[in-house]
């Protein structure tokens, strides 16, 4: 069990909660409710949860490194 739980991407909170419904594991965040996915391995449960919170964190902050690329699409290129 080495995974740390990445901080709630949505509001950042580190209050997270690991909930077992049946079979599968998810991950709550206890200030926002945002969930995880479903997983039926709870490490598995974590993985896609850190993979989304980085992929919002990304995106979020791609939101504003994208300004520039708007004007220069080919600085995107290979990039995805
Ligand atoms: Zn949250």
């Amino acid at each position: 069990m080495a995974s740390a739980i990445e901080p709630c991407p949505f509001c950042l909170s580190g209050h997270l909660h690991i909930t077992q419904n049946g079979p599968s594991f998810c991950i709550v965040c206890q200030s926002c409710k945002s969930k995880g996915p479903h997983r039926n391995e709870l490490e598995n449960a974590i993985d896609q949860w850190n993979l989304t919170s980085r992929k919002v964190i990304s995106l979020s902050a791609g939101a504003i490194n994208n300004q520039p690329d708007l004007r220069s699409p080919s600085l995107r290129t290979g990039h995805h």
